[in-house]
């Protein structure tokens, strides 16, 4: 099977066209036309010899992972299914804001850290993305996007804990980043996890920002809703946000879900406080999502706003995550391809 161009890095691709009798310097070109300038038709590639476009198809396969179904939200969220090949499927999630868009991205089809609240757990892992699919998710959406229209941030924050693949995700961000790739800002990319603690390092190392779904202030409650803390509970996770915040010179995000009468006390947000403030960081409130059998609540909207101004009130920088797409199952921790839930109401 011809590999797909996707997975290549600028100097990869030098040695694959070399292995197979061509010049390496064939690859700049190659990268130009299919980067920066978009086309995806080695025909059309017109500083390259007629002999070589012809040969080019039967060495390199420039298709991006198929869009089966697109879903469009109230609040102009866009959710794309992507065909992952063999019957499986990931999601993308493209959300607007005043002055962003930011794209959601899958880096697995499915997950196995077993999060109690997230619906993707649900779907155990089937298999890893290669970094040519992580790219490709990009890729076909910008090129659905309006003239004028760009995507301003990448989020790794869909399907799959983005540190369980780590070789992929960031080589995909190798190849977003580089000038001879997408050109995307380092400063705009976000790898978030929900606590694979060894491999932060690799996000310091990587320049990107560091996200972290927390979801509980003292082990007790968060190995019970999030299983990885009894591998590496919050002492250890808190002292490498706190040495990636020392290296990178950047602030890390903190994600929590509010769960009614879980994680939604005033002691809760005090104790949130402690626990982050010797960290720079800014903290996300999520008032959960409701899906099928989760077994978990939204918390009331007073409840929400006194524990966000309890923060605030304690000095915290904490934002309140705006609920988007909630309607099309896009929003954090909504995502599955396993099932084709029923709509709900907002
Ligand atoms: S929240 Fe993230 S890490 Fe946890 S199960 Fe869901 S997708 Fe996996």
């Amino acid at each position: 099977m011809k590999p797909s161009f996707f997975e290549f890095t600028l100097d990869e691709l030098k040695g694959h066209l070399q292995s197979l009798g061509k010049e390496g310097f064939r690859s700049q070109q190659l990268f130009r036309w299919v980067y920066q300038m978009r086309v995806s038709d080695f025909s059309q590639m017109t500083n390259l010899s007629k002999d070589f476009r012809r040969e080019l198809p039967e060495m390199l396969d420039l298709s991006v992972p198929r869009v089966l179904t697109e879903a469009k939200s109230l609040d102009g969220t866009r959710k794309f299914l992507f065909d992952v090949g063999e019957g499986q499927s990931v999601e993308s999630v493209l959300i607007p804001s005043k002055d962003r868009l930011t794209l959601c991205v899958s880096s697995e089809v499915g997950c196995n850290m077993a999060c109690k609240f997230c619906y993707t757990a649900k779907q155990k892992l089937k298999r890893r993305l290669s970094a040519g699919e992580i790219v490709g998710q990009f890729l076909a959406v910008a090129d659905r996007l309006p003239e004028g229209q760009r995507i301003t941030n990448i989020v790794f924050m869909g399907m799959g804990e983005p540190l369980d693949n780590p070789d992929a995700v960031f080589k995909s961000v190798e190849i977003l980043h580089s000038p001879w790739g997408v050109g995307f800002s380092k400063r705009k990319v976000t790898v978030s996890t929900s606590g694979i603690v060894p491999l932060i390092p690799r996000v310091t190392e990587a320049g990107v920002r560091l996200a972290v779904s927390l979801n509980g202030v003292n082990d007790d409650v968060r190995s019970r809703i999030m299983p990885i803390n009894k591998r590496w509970p919050i002492a250890e996770l808190m002292k490498a946000c706190r040495q990636h915040t020392e290296e990178s010179g950047d602030r890390v995000t903190f994600e929590y879900v509010l769960l009614k009468d879980v994680t939604d006390s005033l002691e809760d947000a005090r104790a949130l406080y402690r626990l982050t403030r010797s960290v720079p960081c800014k903290i996300n409130i999520i008032p959960f999502n409701e899906h099928p059998n989760s077994g978990f609540h939204r918390p009331s909207e007073a409840r929400i706003e006194r524990f966000q101004e309890e923060l605030m009130r304690l000095g915290a920088h904490v934002l309140r995550r705006k609920t988007m797409g909630r309607d099309i199952y896009a929003a954090c921790g909504q995502l599955t391809t396993a099932a084709n839930p029923a709509p709900i109401a907002l």
